[in-house]
């Protein structure tokens, strides 16, 4: 099936909100299989409404829309759509008796009712946390518009809970989908080394770069659960077989994530000492419910001052190699295992810039170490080159450290 997304708002245009909800419903098509071929942005302005409308319809079976639902009179997008799908707006009792209850104790201002309006043949999805419902309706040529309101907090459950289970029980076909995470392996080398999946239709298998790493999607459509299953599951050990320790797991939610659980079921613990990240990597832990029983103690060690004075950091060291070198991530893993009597130890100190790069030392250079109170490896990112942001590094670095312990910990060479 192929879809196109029509986002319907001036403030769109105007730069004033960013457009986060076509990314939203673009993550959700590719996880049941859906193409989209375009994204288009329109304002609230009925004739060009229609304009773009007619061109989707034309090239796509299922155009979703997003804003214009609301109770004003700018909010055209459901007149738009009835209008070309041929339909008459007709008002639906139950919306709006659940609008009078939304609005109970409050005075309801006559335009909110317009909200119970809806196409006369339409599928309706329920607002779970709002007033302006969306819907599916179905154009006499058998294409599909499914309308959905503006504010993200709207729309994105209205889209899990409504709208893909709609279309995946609309369409036959059922779609498998499983996400291959890779870290420490760049997009274009891995594409090279999956290149025969690449190139199949049924089940597919794509590469998508995001945040310093990447994956591997391998999808599957079939008439059953269990076929598309079948026809996912070598595929999807083979390419795990190329690309081998590089991948840190399938259908994973993210690197913090997989260490916290494997922390868990080692029954071991672990400290931070952070200076360029400033804590990023405690709080990327953290952010893991039951992080806690694995979790001992993050240190933002920013000056050479707190760096000796906290964990221990020799002075010599400091004044001898910089804060940013190979013994000082040593000395900053090893010295915060000690203080937090946890079983493992990072230390990260590096160059986020965009000041304070030298020939020698460039921006985004991290020396990154992991200490077990036996053995301290360390990992160097050697910066230089093409500038990115200070976020771009910290998160890098973070990553970073957090796969040297997923090495670590699944007996793996710390580094590759
Ligand atoms: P409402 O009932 O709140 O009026 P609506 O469906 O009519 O909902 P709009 O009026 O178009 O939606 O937009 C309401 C708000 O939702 C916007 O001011 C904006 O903050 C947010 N919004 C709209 N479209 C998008 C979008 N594409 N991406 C992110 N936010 C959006």
């Amino acid at each position: 099936m192929n879809a196109e997304i029509i986002s319907v708002g001036t403030e769109l245009l105007l730069g004033d909100v960013v457009n986060t909800d076509t990314a939203i419903v673009a993550r959700a098509l590719t996880t049941i299989g859906v193409n989209l071929l375009h994204t288009v942005t329109v304002g609230d302005n009925p004739q060009r409404l229609q304009e773009a409308l007619e061109l989707a319809l034309s090239r796509c079976d299922l155009v979703i829309t997003t804003g214009g639902l609301g109770p004003t009179d700018d909010d055209l997008t459901k007149e738009t759509i009835a209008k070309t799908a041929g339909q008459p707006l007709v008002e639906y009792p139950d919306i709006r008796t659940r609008i009078e209850e939304y609005f109970t104790g409050r005075t309801i201002s006559e335009n909110q009712y317009k909200q119970a309006m809806l196409p006369k043949e339409c599928h309706i999805l329920p607002n779970d946390h709002g007033t302006a419902p969306g819907c599916v309706c179905t154009t006499p040529q058998g294409k599909q518009v499914a309308m959905l309101p503006g504010p993200p907090s709207e729309l994105e459950p209205m889209l899990h809970s409504y709208l893909i289970p709609y279309l995946q029980r609309a369409n036959t076909e059922v779609i498998q989908s499983h996400k291959i995470r890779v870290f420490g392996k760049g997009e274009g080398a891995v594409a090279k080394e999956i290149d025969a999946f690449t190139q199949n239709a049924n089940p597919s298998a794509a590469t998508y770069a995001s945040e310093g790493e990447m994956y591997v999607r391998v999808t599957a459509k079939a008439a059953s659960q269990e076929q598309a299953e079948a026809l996912c599951k070598p595929v999807v050990e083979q390419i795990g077989a190329c690309l081998g320790d590089f991948v840190y797991g399938v259908d994973v939610d993210s690197l913090e994530q997989c260490v916290i659980d494997i922390l868990r079921e080692q029954h071991r613990t672990i400290a931070t000492a952070e200076s360029c990240t400033g804590g990023l990597l405690a709080k990327r832990l953290t952010d893991i419910p039951g992080s806690s029983e694995a979790f001992e103690m993050g240190a933002v060690t920013y000056s050479n001052r707190i760096k000796s004075l906290l964990i221990d950091v020799p002075e010599e060291l400091l004044e001898q190699h910089g804060a940013v070198s190979e013994p000082v991530a040593r000395a900053m893993a090893q010295g915060v295992r000690k203080k937090a009597g946890s079983d493992l130890g990072i230390g990260i100190t590096g160059i986020a810039g965009p000041d304070g790069g030298s020939a020698e030392k460039p921006v985004g250079l991290v020396y990154l170490a992991l200490s077990d109170g036996k053995q301290t490896w360390v990992r160097n990112m050697p910066g230089g080159g093409m500038v990115r942001s200070r976020e771009y590094y910290r998160w890098r670095a973070a990553s970073t450290a957090l796969d040297m312990v997923r090495r670590y910990l699944n007996g793996l060479p710390v580094n590759p």
